[in-house]
């Protein structure tokens, strides 16, 4: 079995003939089949994995292969890749396949990367801990009595497992950064605009954003470079320039760091949490970078703020599942009505329906002003918040998540404790900066921690640099 360490030994050892892409398949294919009980994947793509791999060993004999050549790599379940299936881990697109490929696969593609398969997720994204997929829960591989995290929960266990060596996730809250904390692994959401949300099936428009889950930050750097900038076919991506990010990784800056007094001091901070981020904090210092506390004085109104939002924005893009355009259609329909009534009652389950009724309910005629548009009105404050304090420093210092990853059930008969989870990470995606979870030591459970690091817009080079060092 060939051990896969990061992106740049795996080229030095294709390059030298120690392994090939082929190979890499086949052992990909059997490692999916090994931890099936994981329940990281609802499909190997076989046959175009073998037909990429096939094709990949002869460009790299010639001397041609890009940049990901014989990088294997697992799609959540939300991303399109054509004549593919894609299912949003929901009954409601039953036999749906993809019309065409999102512009991050067409870019992976385009360098020679493999893609072995689609992985499960919380239904629609929408989740902390994936056990809200309609094809079962995803058992975390350091303890499967826990959760690992969503919503891109097989992504993160695809890679933690060992099965691929790059996931790609989407981060609507936190849903690529707290699975990469309960799993030990780096997860990485870029500044809104950096990356196409072309393909992307939409959870909550304004705050979605695709990015990778890796071993290494070096890894996370390289996958940015290729699945980065501009794209015709998604207007809110940037045309600001992709820079070598894995270059800088090797420069010695010294920082201006703020953690947030409220979230080191925050009730439902588990203890050794925060020791793990104090002596981090700790080691940052003796480094030579400057680490102060800032106050955030917004820290109770995150999770509410986004929880308005998004699920207005969800309830909006989902309607488009009526039971006529795409997969699952009720048998038991007998008129228009009826069939998106009965299609949408039985193809959704419990949590996406709560939260399309919530964002219906938040954008009633009724209720508008008081929810929806206030909700708008906190998002600008809490925006201008982040940003003053990233005029003053180069980084916002938090733990990825209050806790480790939790038991399976703790927290599904409570949807607000579920929804605290992303109390930490939901300001990146607020605000649309950049964020990154790193791991930072293991609890006395024997689950990892996660060090959460936000930056300026655009400002991923420098992000990504300091995160490097801590990952080491
Ligand atoms: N856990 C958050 C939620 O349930 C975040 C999801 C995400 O980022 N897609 O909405």
């Amino acid at each position: 079995m060939y051990s896969f360490s990061n992106i740049t030994t795996l080229h030095a050892d294709l390059k030298a003939g120690k392994v090939t892409c082929a190979t890499l398949v086949e052992q990909a294919i059997a490692a999916i089949a090994e931890k099936k009980h994981l329940n990281a994947f609802l499909e190997v793509f076989e046959a175009s994995a073998k037909e990429s791999a096939k094709r990949t060993d002869e460009k790299i004999k010639y001397g041609t292969a890009g940049k990901l050549a014989g990088v294997i790599i697992g799609l959540k379940d939300n991303i399109c890749y054509k004549g593919h299936k894609v299912s949003a881990s929901s009954k409601i697109l039953e036999g749906f396949e993809s019309l065409y490929s999102a512009t991050v696969v067409e870019r992976l593609l385009a360098e020679d990367a493999i893609i072995i398969g689609r992985t499960n997720c919380d239904e629609f994204a929408m989740g902390s801990s994936n056990e809200n997929s309609a094809f079962g829960n995803v058992l975390n591989p350091i303890n499967e009595k826990c959760v690992p995290g969503g919503s891109s929960g097989g992504a993160a266990v695809a890679v933690a497992a060992g099965i691929c060596h790059v996931s790609l996730g989407s981060d609507t809250g936190g849903s690529i950064r707290q699975p990469a904390s309960f799993t030990g692994t780096v997860g990485f959401k870029p500044t809104y605009g950096r990356v196409s949300r072309y393909g992307l099936i939409a959870y909550a428009s304004s705050f979605d954003q695709i990015g990778p889950i890796t071993k290494t930050v070096d890894d996370a750097a390289i996958i940015l470079e290729v699945i980065g900038g501009l794209d015709k076919n998604d207007n809110t991506s940037s045309s600001q320039k992709v820079e070598e990010y894995s270059k800088t990784l090797l420069q010695d800056k010294k920082y201006k760091i703020a953690y947030l007094k409220e979230c080191v001091e925050a009730e439902g901070l588990d203890p050794e949490v925060k020791v793990a981020v104090l002596k981090q904090m700790e080691w940052l210092k003796g480094q030579g970078h400057s680490v102060e506390a800032v106050s955030f004085p917004y820290l109770e109104y995150l999770v509410p703020t986004y929880y308005v939002l998004t699920t207005a924005e969800a309830s909006s893009n989902l309607s488009r599942f009526d039971g006529i355009h795409y997969g699952y259609r009720s048998k038991n329909a007998t008129d228009l009505e009826s069939t998106y009534k009965k299609s949408r009652s039985e193809g959704f389950g419990k949590e996406v329906k709560r939260r399309i009724m919530l964002g219906t309910f938040v954008l009633s005629a009724g209720y508008y002003d008081a929810y929806y548009s206030k909700g708008q009105k906190v998002r600008r404050i809490i925006h201008e918040k982040t940003n003053a304090i990233l005029k003053d420093f180069d980084f916002i210092l938090t733990p990825s998540t209050p806790g480790t990853a939790f038991e399976f059930g703790k927290n599904s008969a409570d949807p607000i404790k579920m929804y605290l989870e992303d109390i930490f990470t939901v300001q990146a995606n607020i605000a649309g900066i950049p964020a990154i979870s790193v791991p930072c030591g293991n609890h006395s459970n024997g689950l990892p921690i996660g060090l959460q690091l936000m930056a300026g817009y655009f400002e991923e080079s420098k992000l990504l640099n300091l995160a490097s060092k801590i990952a080491k």
